[in-house]
Protein backbone atom coordinates (compact mmCIF):
# COMPACT_ATOMS: atom_id res chain seq x y z
CA UNK A 1 0.00 0.00 0.00
CA UNK A 2 1.78 3.77 -1.06
CA UNK A 3 2.29 5.27 1.90
CA UNK A 4 0.90 8.78 2.22
CA UNK A 5 3.98 10.88 3.33
CA UNK A 6 1.37 14.12 3.40
CA UNK A 7 -0.16 12.80 6.09
CA UNK A 8 2.86 12.06 8.37
CA UNK A 9 0.96 12.97 11.49
CA UNK A 10 3.25 13.97 14.51
CA UNK A 11 6.10 11.70 12.59
CA UNK A 12 9.58 14.24 13.38
CA UNK A 13 11.14 12.74 10.41
CA UNK A 14 9.55 12.19 6.67
CA UNK A 15 12.37 9.38 5.32
CA UNK A 16 14.92 7.56 7.62
CA UNK A 17 17.16 4.49 7.59
CA UNK A 18 16.74 2.09 10.20
CA UNK A 19 20.18 0.19 11.12
CA UNK A 20 19.69 -3.68 13.20
CA UNK A 21 22.73 -5.18 13.96
CA UNK A 22 22.85 -8.93 12.56
CA UNK A 23 23.00 -10.22 16.23
CA UNK A 24 19.75 -8.20 16.86
CA UNK A 25 18.05 -11.02 14.66
CA UNK A 26 18.97 -14.12 16.87
CA UNK A 27 16.48 -12.96 19.67
CA UNK A 28 17.36 -15.70 22.68
CA UNK A 29 19.00 -18.00 20.29
CA UNK A 30 23.15 -18.32 19.89
CA UNK A 31 23.81 -18.12 16.73
CA UNK A 32 21.74 -17.23 12.58
CA UNK A 33 18.36 -16.05 12.28
CA UNK A 34 15.63 -16.51 14.37
CA UNK A 35 12.41 -15.95 12.62
CA UNK A 36 10.08 -14.87 15.41
CA UNK A 37 12.66 -12.26 15.77
CA UNK A 38 12.30 -10.90 12.53
CA UNK A 39 8.55 -10.65 12.78
CA UNK A 40 8.89 -9.38 15.73
CA UNK A 41 10.60 -6.33 14.01
CA UNK A 42 8.85 -6.18 10.77
CA UNK A 43 5.18 -5.68 13.05
CA UNK A 44 7.63 -2.34 14.94
CA UNK A 45 8.47 -1.61 10.96
CA UNK A 46 4.74 -1.83 9.32
CA UNK A 47 3.65 0.08 12.71
CA UNK A 48 5.86 2.82 11.92
CA UNK A 49 4.95 3.17 8.40
CA UNK A 50 1.25 3.57 9.52
CA UNK A 51 2.65 6.96 10.27
CA UNK A 52 3.46 7.60 7.07
CA UNK A 53 6.95 7.26 7.06
CA UNK A 54 9.18 6.43 4.44
CA UNK A 55 11.65 3.61 5.74
CA UNK A 56 14.57 1.82 4.59
CA UNK A 57 16.62 -0.73 6.34
CA UNK A 58 20.81 -2.16 6.83
CA UNK A 59 20.68 -5.18 8.20
CA UNK A 60 24.33 -6.26 9.61
CA UNK A 61 25.84 -9.85 9.24
CA UNK A 62 27.46 -10.74 12.91
CA UNK A 63 24.89 -13.38 13.30
CA UNK A 64 26.61 -15.34 11.30
CA UNK A 65 29.84 -13.93 9.92
CA UNK A 66 32.35 -11.28 10.59
CA UNK A 67 35.33 -10.67 8.26
CA UNK A 68 37.77 -9.66 11.11
CA UNK A 69 37.01 -13.04 12.84
CA UNK A 70 37.87 -14.84 9.64
CA UNK A 71 40.85 -13.05 9.06
CA UNK A 72 41.81 -13.56 12.63
CA UNK A 73 41.20 -17.56 11.48
CA UNK A 74 43.74 -17.02 8.73
CA UNK A 75 41.67 -15.90 6.20
CA UNK A 76 42.34 -12.83 3.82
CA UNK A 77 40.76 -10.44 5.00
CA UNK A 78 38.74 -8.93 1.56
CA UNK A 79 37.58 -12.48 0.88
CA UNK A 80 36.36 -12.93 4.62
CA UNK A 81 35.01 -9.23 4.57
CA UNK A 82 32.84 -10.66 1.37
CA UNK A 83 31.64 -13.74 3.56
CA UNK A 84 30.47 -10.94 5.93
CA UNK A 85 29.21 -8.91 3.41
CA UNK A 86 26.95 -12.48 2.41
CA UNK A 87 25.79 -12.71 5.53
CA UNK A 88 24.01 -9.41 5.40
CA UNK A 89 22.26 -10.44 2.12
CA UNK A 90 21.15 -13.41 4.18
CA UNK A 91 19.54 -11.22 7.03
CA UNK A 92 18.10 -8.85 4.06
CA UNK A 93 16.15 -11.85 2.56
CA UNK A 94 14.87 -12.81 6.02
CA UNK A 95 14.17 -9.99 7.27
CA UNK A 96 11.95 -9.80 3.28
CA UNK A 97 10.04 -12.71 3.82
CA UNK A 98 8.96 -11.45 7.42
CA UNK A 99 8.22 -8.18 6.29
CA UNK A 100 5.72 -9.77 3.21
CA UNK A 101 4.08 -12.05 5.56
CA UNK A 102 2.60 -9.46 7.50
CA UNK A 103 1.86 -7.57 4.18
CA UNK A 104 4.25 -5.22 3.87
CA UNK A 105 5.79 -4.38 0.00
CA UNK A 106 9.92 -4.68 0.40
CA UNK A 107 12.42 -4.52 -2.04
CA UNK A 108 16.03 -5.39 -1.39
CA UNK A 109 18.81 -4.27 -3.18
CA UNK A 110 22.29 -5.62 -2.73
CA UNK A 111 25.46 -3.60 -3.07
CA UNK A 112 27.37 -6.72 -4.25
CA UNK A 113 25.02 -8.05 -7.68
CA UNK A 114 23.38 -11.09 -7.38
CA UNK A 115 20.63 -10.78 -9.89
CA UNK A 116 18.87 -13.81 -9.50
CA UNK A 117 18.02 -13.29 -5.84
CA UNK A 118 17.49 -9.15 -5.26
CA UNK A 119 18.17 -6.31 -7.34
CA UNK A 120 21.24 -4.20 -7.36
CA UNK A 121 21.90 -1.17 -5.39
CA UNK A 122 20.44 1.51 -7.46
CA UNK A 123 19.88 5.22 -6.02
CA UNK A 124 17.04 6.35 -8.07
CA UNK A 125 15.16 3.14 -8.19
CA UNK A 126 15.75 2.76 -4.16
CA UNK A 127 13.76 6.21 -3.55
CA UNK A 128 10.93 5.55 -6.46
CA UNK A 129 10.36 2.28 -4.40
CA UNK A 130 10.48 4.49 -0.84
CA UNK A 131 8.22 7.12 -2.77
CA UNK A 132 5.83 4.13 -3.44
CA UNK A 133 5.78 2.77 0.17
CA UNK A 134 7.99 -0.14 0.04
CA UNK A 135 10.17 -0.75 2.36
CA UNK A 136 13.68 -1.23 0.79
CA UNK A 137 16.54 -2.91 2.80
CA UNK A 138 19.88 -2.61 1.58
CA UNK A 139 22.04 -5.11 1.51
CA UNK A 140 26.20 -6.11 1.61
CA UNK A 141 26.56 -2.90 3.35
CA UNK A 142 28.95 -0.70 0.85
CA UNK A 143 29.58 -3.52 -1.22
CA UNK A 144 33.14 -2.99 -0.10
CA UNK A 145 35.71 -5.24 2.03
CA UNK A 146 37.19 -3.63 4.80
CA UNK A 147 33.77 -1.22 6.02
CA UNK A 148 30.52 -2.44 8.49
CA UNK A 149 27.16 -1.86 8.07
CA UNK A 150 27.69 1.00 10.22
CA UNK A 151 29.50 2.33 7.80
CA UNK A 152 27.36 0.85 4.74
CA UNK A 153 23.95 2.54 6.81
CA UNK A 154 25.67 6.29 6.82
CA UNK A 155 26.29 6.06 3.30
CA UNK A 156 23.02 4.88 2.55
CA UNK A 157 20.71 7.21 4.63
CA UNK A 158 23.00 10.13 3.20
CA UNK A 159 22.52 8.22 -0.63
CA UNK A 160 19.18 8.49 -0.04
CA UNK A 161 18.31 11.72 1.97
CA UNK A 162 17.29 10.48 5.09
CA UNK A 163 16.03 12.75 7.95
CA UNK A 164 17.38 10.70 10.21
CA UNK A 165 19.60 7.37 10.74
CA UNK A 166 18.46 4.97 13.98
CA UNK A 167 19.92 2.81 15.18
CA UNK A 168 18.52 0.12 16.85
CA UNK A 169 20.44 -1.20 20.35
CA UNK A 170 19.87 -3.71 22.97
CA UNK A 171 19.96 -0.48 25.30
CA UNK A 172 17.54 2.55 24.84
CA UNK A 173 20.20 4.81 24.53
CA UNK A 174 24.07 5.80 24.93
CA UNK A 175 24.76 5.63 28.62
CA UNK A 176 27.95 6.86 30.48
CA UNK A 177 29.18 4.11 31.04
CA UNK A 178 27.61 0.10 30.86
CA UNK A 179 24.04 -0.25 32.30
CA UNK A 180 24.23 -3.59 32.77
CA UNK A 181 26.99 -3.76 34.77
CA UNK A 182 26.97 0.09 36.12
CA UNK A 183 24.23 0.99 37.95
CA UNK A 184 25.35 4.81 37.93
CA UNK A 185 25.42 4.74 34.33
CA UNK A 186 23.55 7.46 32.70
CA UNK A 187 21.69 8.17 29.61
CA UNK A 188 22.82 10.93 27.47
CA UNK A 189 19.27 12.44 25.77
CA UNK A 190 21.53 14.17 22.97
CA UNK A 191 25.43 14.17 22.67
CA UNK A 192 27.13 15.71 19.37
CA UNK A 193 28.77 13.94 16.27
CA UNK A 194 31.80 15.76 18.02
CA UNK A 195 31.56 14.69 21.27
CA UNK A 196 30.99 10.93 20.01
CA UNK A 197 34.41 10.80 17.98
CA UNK A 198 36.38 12.43 20.58
CA UNK A 199 34.99 10.28 24.24
CA UNK A 200 35.13 7.51 21.59
CA UNK A 201 31.75 6.23 22.34
CA UNK A 202 30.86 2.98 21.19
CA UNK A 203 27.96 3.86 19.33
CA UNK A 204 29.00 3.21 16.03
CA UNK A 205 32.16 3.67 13.86
CA UNK A 206 34.10 6.68 13.43
CA UNK A 207 33.89 6.86 9.83
CA UNK A 208 29.95 6.52 10.17
CA UNK A 209 29.57 9.08 12.70
CA UNK A 210 31.98 11.16 10.76
CA UNK A 211 29.61 10.65 7.21
CA UNK A 212 27.05 11.77 9.13
CA UNK A 213 28.26 14.79 11.06
CA UNK A 214 29.50 15.82 6.97
CA UNK A 215 25.83 15.40 5.90
CA UNK A 216 24.10 16.88 9.03
CA UNK A 217 21.95 13.59 9.81
CA UNK A 218 21.54 13.32 13.13
CA UNK A 219 21.86 9.89 14.72
CA UNK A 220 18.62 8.58 16.40
CA UNK A 221 19.79 5.41 19.11
CA UNK A 222 17.09 3.83 20.83
CA UNK A 223 15.91 -0.05 21.94
CA UNK A 224 13.81 -1.90 19.80
CA UNK A 225 13.25 -4.34 22.55
CA UNK A 226 10.04 -2.67 23.33
CA UNK A 227 6.56 -2.73 21.18
CA UNK A 228 5.51 0.44 19.64
CA UNK A 229 9.47 1.87 20.11
CA UNK A 230 10.45 2.28 16.53
CA UNK A 231 6.72 4.22 16.10
CA UNK A 232 7.82 6.00 19.27
CA UNK A 233 11.05 7.36 18.74
CA UNK A 234 9.60 8.56 15.47
CA UNK A 235 7.01 10.69 16.98
CA UNK A 236 9.23 11.94 19.91
CA UNK A 237 8.48 9.93 22.44
CA UNK A 238 9.77 7.28 24.20
CA UNK A 239 13.85 6.90 25.48
CA UNK A 240 16.81 7.73 23.30
CA UNK A 241 20.03 9.64 22.42
CA UNK A 242 19.91 11.89 19.62
CA UNK A 243 23.20 12.81 18.35
CA UNK A 244 23.64 15.91 15.99
CA UNK A 245 24.81 19.41 15.63
CA UNK A 246 28.72 20.48 16.47
N1 LIG B 1 31.14 -5.98 5.55
C1 LIG B 1 32.02 -5.50 4.59
N2 LIG B 1 31.74 -4.29 4.00
C2 LIG B 1 30.66 -3.54 4.32
C3 LIG B 1 29.78 -4.04 5.31
C4 LIG B 1 30.04 -5.26 5.91
O1 LIG B 1 33.00 -6.14 4.27
O2 LIG B 1 30.47 -2.47 3.75
C5 LIG B 1 31.39 -7.32 6.13
C6 LIG B 1 32.40 -7.32 7.26
O3 LIG B 1 33.16 -8.49 7.15
C7 LIG B 1 31.55 -7.38 8.51
C8 LIG B 1 30.38 -8.23 8.05
O4 LIG B 1 30.17 -7.83 6.68
O5 LIG B 1 32.20 -7.99 9.59
C9 LIG B 1 29.10 -8.07 8.83
O6 LIG B 1 28.80 -6.70 9.01
P1 LIG B 1 28.85 -6.00 10.46
O7 LIG B 1 30.00 -6.54 11.26
O8 LIG B 1 28.81 -4.53 10.24
O9 LIG B 1 27.47 -6.50 11.07
P2 LIG B 1 26.76 -6.15 12.47
O10 LIG B 1 27.84 -5.92 13.51
O11 LIG B 1 25.96 -4.91 12.28
O12 LIG B 1 25.90 -7.34 12.74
Amino acid sequence: MPVDTDSAEGAKYKRVLLKISGEALMGDTEYGIDMPTCLKFADEIALAQQLGVEICLVIGGGNIFRGLAGAASGMERSQADSMGMMATIMNALAMQSALETIGVQTRVQSGIRMDEICEPFIRRRAIRHMEKGRIVIFAAGTGNPYFTTDTGAALRAAEMHCDAMLKGTQVDGVYSADPKTDPTATRYETLTYQEVLARNLRVMDASAVSLMRDTNIPIVVFSLHNKGALQDVLTGKGNSTVISGN
